[in-house]
C-alpha cells in the first residue's frame, strides 16, 4: 500500500514518490566547503543571452570582482567566486546545455586582495529607498531563481504593473534536495528582509510563504514571517506542486495557460533561497558567488554544504569522503529532473540546489530501457495531464504540428514519466526534445 508520510509523496494516479533518501537531511547544518584550487565559471548561467567575459587570460581577479556581462535585459552578471589568476577562457562541458559552453577558469591565490562588494542598503529604509536603484542592485549581484530555473530575479522583480501577488516557493518537494529546509532553519532573519525588499520592488497585495512543513517546524522564521504580514500556507506534501505553475494552482485555483508564466496570471514565484541571496546582495553587498546545496550518497546520506559557484563536483566529493572514481555515476539538480554529468571535472552553477553521487552497486535505472507495452502509467503520472508517451512517439517520428497539437510546451520536465515507467523509458529526454522543436 502506497506509504502517505512526509517523506512519501502522492502524486497524479496514485503513485508515490520516495523521498525517504533525504530522511534526516534537515538536521544536517551547513558546512562549508573549502574553496577548491580551479573554479570553472560559466558565463552563462541565467535563461536568457549569454555575457561576455571582462578579464582574459592573466589577468588577477578578487572575489566578488564581476567577470562578465551583458547589455541585454534578459542576462545577469557573473562574478568570480575566489581572488587568484584567470588560467583561460574555453568551453567546458556545460552541466544543464549538455553541450560545450564558454568557461572562465580562475586559479586560487592563497595571497589574493579581499573580496569586493557591491553597494549595500540599509534593511530599515526600505520604503524610503529607490526602487530602481534596489533592482539595479539585485541584477549586480547577478542573482537568478535559485530553484533550479535560473530566470534572471531582477526580471521577475521588475514585473510591478502586472502582479498582485507574491509567492516564496520554499520548495520542499525535490527527493534529494534538503538545502532548502535547512535554510529556513538557520538563515530567517536574511529569508524575511530578502522577501520584505522583493516585496518592496513588486508591490502585491498578498505576499505568500508555501510550505510543505506543518505548523510550529520553523518558529523563528514563521514568528518573522507573521510580523512581516506574510501569510504562511501549509500545502500538502508533494513533488509535482513544487513547480511554479501548479504551485499556483494549488494556492489560488488559477490556470497558468499552456505557453504562459505566473506573472501571465498576476503571480510572481521565487524560490526561499532567492529571496536569501536577494538580501545578502542588498544590505550585505554580497554578489551571487556560493550557495547552499545538498549532497546525497549512500555512504554519506544527505549533507548540506555551501559551496562556491563553480566548484568541480570532484571538489565537493572529496570533502565529504567519496572517492571520484568510485562515485562516478553524478547527477546535478533533483533526482528526478536532474542531468547526469559525464565526468567530476564539471563543475556547480548558480542554481545547483543538489548533487547525487551512485557508487558502482547503483547503476542507472534506464540503462536498459525496453519497449512500451502501452500501459498509460506516464499519462497517468503527469501532474500538467499530457501525454508523455504520444509526445514520444511524435519526437521520433519529428511531427511537430503533432507536438504541438498535444501540449509539448506544457511539460515542466518534472520526470514522473520516466521514474513510474515500467519499461524503463527515459520519457523526459524526448520532451525536452519535443519542447526545443515546438519552440523553433
Ligand atoms: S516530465 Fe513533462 S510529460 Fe513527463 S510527467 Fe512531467 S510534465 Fe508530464
Ligand atoms: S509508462 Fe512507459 S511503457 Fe507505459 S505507456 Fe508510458 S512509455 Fe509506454
Amino acid at each position: 500500500m502506497a506509504r502517505r508520510d512526509r517523506y512519501h509523496f502522492k502524486e497524479a494516479g496514485g503513485f508515490v514518490v520516495d523521498a525517504t533518501i533525504k530522511r534526516g537531511g534537515e538536521d544536517a547544518a551547513f558546512e562549508i566547503v573549502p574553496d577548491p584550487e580551479v573554479c570553472v565559471i560559466f558565463l552563462k548561467q541565467h535563461v536568457g543571452a549569454p555575457v561576455q567575459p571582462l578579464v582574459g587570460a592573466g589577468d588577477t581577479v578578487v572575489e566578488g570582482q564581476k567577470i562578465g556581462d551583458s547589455d541585454e535585459a534578459m542576462s545577469v552578471p557573473v562574478h568570480a567566486p575566489v581572488g587568484g589568476k584567470v588560467l583561460r577562457i574555453v568551453d567546458a562541458y556545460h552541466p544543464v546545455a549538455g553541450v560545450p559552453a564558454p568557461a572562465v577558469f580562475i586559479e586560487r591565490s592563497e595571497d589574493a586582495a579581499l573580496p569586493v562588494r557591491l553597494p549595500a542598503f540599509e534593511p530599515g529604509a526600505l520604503d524610503d529607498t529607490d526602487r530602481s536603484e534596489l533592482l539595479a542592485g539585485v541584477r549586480e549581484a547577478g542573482i537568478v531563481g535559485l530553484g533550479g530555473a535560473a530566470f534572471p530575479a531582477h526580471v521577475k522583480l521588475g514585473m510591478r504593473d502586472k502582479v498582485t501577488r507574491l509567492v516564496i516557493n520554499a520548495k520542499e518537494s525535490d527527493p534529494n534536495v534538503a538545502c532548502d529546509v535547512r535554510l529556513k532553519r538557520e538563515k530567517p532573519a536574511d529569508i524575511v528582509a530578502g522577501i520584505q525588499a522583493m516585496a518592496r520592488l513588486l508591490g502585491p497585495n498578498e505576499i505568500v510563504f508555501a510550505t510543505r512543513a506543518e505548523p510550529g517546524a520553523f518558529p523563528e522564521l514563521e514568528a518573522r514571517l507573521a510580523r512581516a504580514g506574510v501569510t504562511v500556507a501549509h500545502i500538502r506534501p508533494s513533488y509535482s506542486v513544487g513547480s511554479d505553475k501548479l504551485l499556483v494552482k494549488e494556492l489560488f485555483g488559477l490556470e497558468v495557460p499552456c505557453g504562459s508564466y505566473p506573472p501571465d496570471v498576476g503571480v510572481v514565484v521565487h524560490n526561499v533561497f532567492t529571496a536569501y541571496a536577494v538580501a545578502r546582495a542588498l544590505f550585505a553587498g554580497e554578489p551571487l558567488v556560493s550557495r547552499g546545496l545538498t549532497l546525497i550518497s549512500r555512504q554519506t546520506g544527505p549533507l548540506n554544504l555551501w559551496v562556491k559557484v563553480g566548484t568541480p563536483l570532484r571538489h565537493v566529493l572529496m570533502h565529504a569522503g567519496l572517492d571520484p572514481t568510485v562515485y562516478d555515476r553524478l547527477a546535478i539538480a533533483s533526482m528526478l529532473m536532474g542531468q547526469s554529468v559525464p565526468n567530476p571535472d564539471v563543475p556547480t552553477l548558480k542554481a545547483t540546489a543538489g548533487i547525487c553521487a551512485f557508487g558502482p552497486d547503483e547503476p542507472s535505472p534506464y540503462a536498459k530501457q525496453l519497449p512500451c507495452i502501452r500501459c498509460g502509467y506516464c499519462n497517468l503520472v503527469c501532474p500538467v495531464g499530457i501525454y508523455p508517451v504520444l509526445i514520444m512517439e511524435a519526437e521520433k517520428r519529428g511531427d511537430v504540428r503533432r507536438m504541438k497539437k498535444l501540449h509539448a510546451e506544457d511539460c515542466i520536465d518534472c520526470g514522473l514519466c520516466s521514474y513510474v515507467c515500467p519499461s524503463a523509458i527515459k520519457l523526459t529526454g524526448h520532451l525536452r526534445r519535443a519542447i526545443r522543436a515546438v519552440r523553433q
